[in-house]
């Protein structure tokens, strides 16, 4: 029998966790680009609203989650924790394997944890209209939700390739009622600069994140929302770790194991960091966790710990990271979330720290193990989720041969019902291995802003 744990909607947690307190040391601080000093609260505010700002620094270990916000998470969570019995059958490893379904929300993934949290903050500070960026679409629809259900205009900056390529994301954000523009577009000046030179130009990330945040600047009522990397935004994300430590209480079973994808970080920091607080604090030392990137973006592994711009244009604040240099352009992969030059602050600090581990993938072997997925559990995960899946098997599989029943738990932090492009691919045997070119990061490593003594 497959097995569940399911909370009842007053289990759902009432704060978040702010891992910042615990940190076996301090987090360096945001470095302005051109002064080379912390950046102030008062450089921000024409990005973000005030509570925001405040929660990126917050010393305090648990902020309540307001009670809007918990009657909109109430609309999926908690969400379960599921055990994946046929997928231990299928590998035959004594090993239980156990994941926290986060593909359940509306939009499809984790992303709405922060998504309606950022729209909840900008409505109480006045704002009427929120813009951000988007490569695929998943974060994109998920601001969308989010704003929707706050009465907030949405204004998302999409990739103009992945525009063109991808239309049931966007048909999603404007179901939402969000307006959807293929980037660059004519709108900014950084998006006509890049028209002038170039009218074909098949957009970035990097240069939608110029657009979106070019137009919340410009606009007094408007702010600027950013779907990962930041503290605040894995603070928001807590709640799925939160939920499945209850759930592994009632289980009364502790995991040996965490396994997350890491793009810019924060659904594998929200589904850890409650359980790294127990490691933190002493009282789980053997407790392993594994943060899972893409060959071709690969931060953690191949990347420096250092201060780096948080975008491909060089425009926003320095944070120290583990990086590949924002000059760094990843190879295309199916896996779009995870296709960033950067990590998170807070899960950078962890990993130089020993606390925890990471493993890169190449896709087809990702891919490989999404197909074991939904043939064995039925639900077809994200490119994303299954770089998380890939890591899961390959350590279900090492306990197959050392006899050990480990407890392996993963976040699934979303389905893939919107990339069967991708999995066409797979299947018709379309699909490459995207590994990056050394020389080029070894050029965009030259690159950095600073280097530190
Ligand atoms: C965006 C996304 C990711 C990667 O982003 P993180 O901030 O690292 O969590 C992973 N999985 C899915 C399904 C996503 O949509």
């Amino acid at each position: 029998m497959s097995e569940k744990v399911l909370l009842s909607s007053r289990e759902l947690p009432r704060q978040w966790y702010n891992i910042l307190p615990d940190l076996p040391k301090p987090l360096p601080p945001v470095i302005h680009p051109v002064t080379k000093q912390p950046v102030s609260p008062e450089d921000l505010l024409p990005i973000f609203p005030e509570p925001l700002i405040e929660q990126e620094v917050s010393p305090h270990r648990w902020i309540d989650i307001p009670e809007e916000v918990l009657d909109i998470y109430a609309l999926w969570r908690p969400t379960p924790l599921q055990r994946a019995k046929r997928l231990e059958q299928f590998l035959g490893t004594p090993a239980q394997i156990w994941f926290k379904n986060e593909s359940l929300s509306p939009p499809g993934s984790h992303k709405p944890n922060t998504a309606v949290a950022q729209a909840y903050y900008n409505k109480i500070s006045g704002v009427k209209r929120l813009t951000t960026e988007t490569g695929a679409g998943q974060w994109g629809s998920a601001l969308a939700f989010a704003t929707c259900l706050f009465g907030l205009k949405c204004t998302v900056y999409m990739v103009k390739v992945s525009y063109q390529q991808k239309p049931y994301r966007r048909v999603l954000m404007e179901t939402w009622g969000a307006e959807v523009f293929p980037s660059p577009t004519d709108r900014t000046n950084a998006g006509r600069q890049v028209l002038a030179e170039d009218p074909d130009s098949p957009g970035s990330l990097g240069i939608a994140i110029s657009e979106a945040v070019e137009d919340a600047v410009n606009h007094e009522d408007t702010k600027y929302s950013l779907g990962s990397v930041l503290n605040h935004v894995l603070l928001h994300q807590t709640v799925i770790g939160l939920e499945a430590k209850k759930q592994f209480e009632q289980l009364g079973i502790y995991p040996d194991v965490l396994i997350g994808c890491v793009g810019g970080g924060s659904n594998f920091a929200g589904f850890t960091f409650p359980f790294i607080a127990d490691k933190l604090a002493g009282d789980k030392p053997n407790l392993r966790v594994i943060a899972v990137e893409p060959k071709a973006a690969p931060s953690l592994t191949e990347g420096v710990y250092t201060y780096d711009f948080g975008d491909t244009a060089g425009m926003t604040p320095l944070l120290k990271m583990h990086t590949l240099g924002h000059t760094f352009v990843p190879p295309r992969i199916h896996a779009g979330g995870l296709r960033y030059h950067g990590m998170a602050p807070l899960v950078s600090l962890l990993y130089d720290a020993g606390i925890i581990e990471a493993v890169a993938y190449p896709q087809l072997t990702v891919f490989e193990a999404a197909l074991i997925f939904a043939r064995t559990e039925g639900i077809v995960p994200a490119p994303e989720t299954a770089h998380a899946i890939r890591a899961v098997i390959d350590e279900a599989l090492r306990c197959k041969e050392t006899g050990e029943a480990k407890i392996i738990a993963f976040n699934f932090s979303g389905h893939g019902y919107f990339d069967l492009q991708a999995y066409d691919e797979y299947l018709q045997g379309r699909l490459e291995d995207a590994v990056f070119d050394p020389s080029q990061l070894k050029r965009a490593l030259e690159k950095l802003p600073f280097q530190e003594q």
